[in-house]
């Protein structure tokens, strides 16, 4: 996860084109701000705080009970350094009725200066019964005049990064606030009843009054929050319906289904039979190619559920009807799995498929693009070296982006242009293998046609999955031993470090060492993401052919390896990986005839949603239930955020637990587009301006 999130982090920053050239005369505070995306006053004013910290009120020292985060405020007595177990600040403070002990264990020498006795200090923090009475361990101090006024809000603790000061970004949001055109939008009649206009909700979300329900605010099921919710689902549904608006205006080569064809010929060659969910979802992208409207389609199916095949056979639906294919995939890898398996299905048919990757470079480059730009090669695979602007197609008609959430916007339109000159936009069919609760999907996406493969191919074995704690791991490779001497194969998956690809490295290659070693019969082979290509095609091959037996490798691996022979993965520090990325990782065995096994090998102490990633993996190899529970874990807003659509979607709204909402905007959306267009225009560009874009990717 940390990876996708990384990357995410970075595609944000890098399309945001505000943050280039002005940034050298920008302060590091004015930066962050523009890094999270808070560049206009309705940006930093949609901005919601987090939490609250109550410093309305002072209590009496006297009256403090343990365990209770509260301010006081009172006169320095004394203030001193003591060493004890170590060396800490000792501060105390009276307030008339009782006495409290401030204790600092990281203090600067200014600070003892700060609160010389006789100073007024007000402090807030956690009460703590001590050794030496009641204290209050690095409360956060502020030096008052006697009766300086107390705040009349609560005071809101917003999210922000180490360069973006908490005072900072308070004043900047409060200034916006009083800023930023917050005028009704909607006619009343379209609100849901009972909410407040949106510049209460947001005048009482960054300022509640002192004994405003806290509990409500936090669960965000207040008033003021529903009313923001609301407004973002609706901002979201207007958007999707203007995309598909759009869309409908578009026209495509329509790509009748054609017999007798290249598509006959697949599946009268192929070694298997397609499943009953395969032929279901075929027919319905086939509905869709056979029409004069762009198709706009999310292909969903489990690892292993066979979406390569559908693949390739709305590819020959497209060749057939004589125009080209272009699949993308996002790693190099991958990509080149996919261009393995089509060459196998389809060059024997007499087609030519092309390859286009970063690596390939030179004369082949030049080849595979006359080849392109002639329309000689039917189907172009590759990774983002497809939508490169010397790539030109001679009739691109169908786009397939395999695991769409990984790709940004910018690069999902840039394949879609790829067909403009006859002023026809390719189909588009987006597959991923997180899949998202069907019917969540379906009411979510306005614009988006969802086809989900719901069976496994026959004879898959289910997967068993140990959950193991590192101090077992002399165990788990005892059983790799096992496992090599019976002629399988084995992977094993270490984890991202830090977000560093470079201790990744580090890390990866100290483990091959430590398994070459602890396994003397074995061939060990190392894969990882800073090997060349060709390098890391060699060491693919030499796993996929059985040259090697184990396969140490970081999660470069992640999707698309299909090596049926391989029964056994290891993932190292499974608690790192997200619940995804690790039914990800595990669908990669459990391929082929034999039993497969996944050891989650993780280091204590596992954090609570650890642990219930780890249970959930233990439980379950459903990609549906996992999406369910992952769901449950981490929140739908993260969710479809992160993973299915490479940006977060809905930053306030839970598609779960805000259904109703949900259903309401989805009603009012094509209402509000129908009688009040320039409100539906003023409505999305609030909220979503700039990112409009997306949603027609
Ligand atoms: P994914 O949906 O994860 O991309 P793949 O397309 O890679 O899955 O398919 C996984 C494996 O299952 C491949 O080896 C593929 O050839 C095989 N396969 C696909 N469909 C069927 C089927 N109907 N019967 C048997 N094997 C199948
Ligand atoms: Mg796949």
């Amino acid at each position: 996860m940390a990876d996708a999130d990384a990357a995410d982090r970075r595609r944000k920053t890098a399309s945001r084109p505000a943050a280039g050239a002005a940034s050298a005369r920008l302060s590091a505070p004015q930066q962050a701000m523009r890094r999270l995306g808070l560049v206009r006053d309705v940006d930093l004013a949609l901005h919601l705080p987090l939490r609250y910290e109550d410093e309305t009120r002072i209590e009496d020292i006297a009256a403090l009970r343990e365990g209770r985060t509260v301010q006081v405020e009172g006169v320095v007595s004394d203030c001193r350094i003591e060493t004890r177990s170590r060396r800490q600040l000792l501060v105390r403070l009276h307030d008339g009725s009782g006495e409290l002990l401030l204790r600092f264990l990281h203090f600067y020498p200014s600070q003892q200066k700060q609160m010389a006795p006789g100073q007024r200090l007000r402090v807030r923090g956690e009460v703590r019964g001590g050794f030496l009475g009641r204290e209050m361990v690095h409360p956060a101090i502020r030096i008052v005049a006697e009766g300086a006024p107390l705040p009349q809000t609560l005071t809101p603790v917003y999210p922000t990064t180490a360069t973006l000061p908490q005072a900072y970004l308070r004043k900047a949001v409060h200034a916006a606030l009083a800023r930023a055109p917050l005028a009704e939008l909607l006619p009343a009649a379209l609100v849901p009843e009972g909410l407040p206009s949106l510049r209460e909700a947001l005048a009482f979300l960054h300022q509640p009054p002192p004994g405003a329900p806290l509990s409500m605010l936090e669960d965000r099921s207040h008033p003021a929050w529903q009313r923001l919710k609301w407004e973002e689902l609706l901002a979201q549904q207007l958007s999707q319906l203007q995309a598909r608006a759009e869309r409908a205006r578009l026209q495509a080569p329509p790509l009748p289904a054609r017999e007798g064809g290249v598509g006959t010929a697949l599946r009268a060659t192929l070694p298997f039979a397609l499943t009953g969910a395969q032929q279901r979802v075929v027919a319905e992208i086939g509905a869709d190619l056979a029409k004069a409207q762009p198709m706009h389609r999310l292909l969903q199916g489990d690892v292993g559920s066979g979406k390569t095949v559908v693949a390739a056979s709305a590819a020959a639906t497209a060749i057939d009807a004589g125009w080209q294919c272009a699949l993308m995939a996002p790693t190099e890898i991958l990509a080149e799995q996919h261009f393995r398996k089509l060459v196998d299905w389809l060059q024997p048919l007499g087609l030519t498929v092309a390859w286009l990757s970063g690596s390939r470079k030179g004369r082949r480059r030049e080849q595979m693009l006359a080849q392109v730009a002639s329309g000689e090669a039917a189907l172009v695979v590759g990774t983002h070296a497809v939508i490169q602007h010397d790539v030109v197609f001679a009739r691109l008609a169908l786009a397939i982006v395999d695991e769409q959430h990984r790709f940004g916007v910018a690069q999902r339109l840039a394949l879609r242009h790829k067909l403009d000159e006859q002023a026809l936009e390719p189909h588009l069919l987006m597959m991923s293998a997180t899949p998202i609760p069907r019917t969540l999907a379906m009411s979510y996406f306005a614009d988006l046609a969802v086809s989900t493969i719901d069976e496994l191919p026959p004879g898959r074995t289910p997967v068993l999955t140990k959950v193991f704690a590192d101090t077992r791991r002399g165990e788990v490779i005892a059983r790799i031993r096992d496992a090599v001497r019976e002629g399988r194969q084995v992977y094993w998956v270490c984890p991202l470090v830090e977000e560093s690809e470079h201790l990744d490295l580090q890390n990866a290659t100290a483990t091959h060492a430590e398994l070459s070693a602890a396994l003397p019969g074995a061939r060990v082979g190392l894969l990882h993401g800073r090997l060349p290509a060709a390098e890391k095609a060699e060491e693919m091959d030499a796993f996929t052919q059985g040259r090697t037996q184990l396969l140490v490798a970081t999660t470069v691996i992640e999707v698309g390896v299909d090596v049926p022979n391989a029964s056994l993965m290891v993932i190292e520090h499974a608690e790192r990986f997200g619940l995804a990325q690790l039914h990800q990782l595990r669908g990669r065995v459990g391929r082929g005839a034999t039993a497969s096994a996944c050891v989650l090998l993780y280091t204590p102490p596992l954090s609570p949603t650890g642990k219930a990633r780890l249970r959930a993996m233990a439980e379950t190899g459903d990609g549906f239930e996992i999406a369910r529970r992952d769901l449950e874990i981490r929140g739908p807003g993260e969710f479809m955020g992160a993973r299915q659509s490479g940006d977060a979607l809905l930053r306030f709204a839970d598609l779960q637990a805000d259904e109703p909402l949900l259903q309401h905007a989805r009603a009012a959306a094509p209402r509000l587009l129908a009688e009040h267009p320039a409100a539906a225009r003023a409505q999305v560009e609030r909220w979503l301006a700039g990112r409009s874009e997306f949603m027609k990717a």
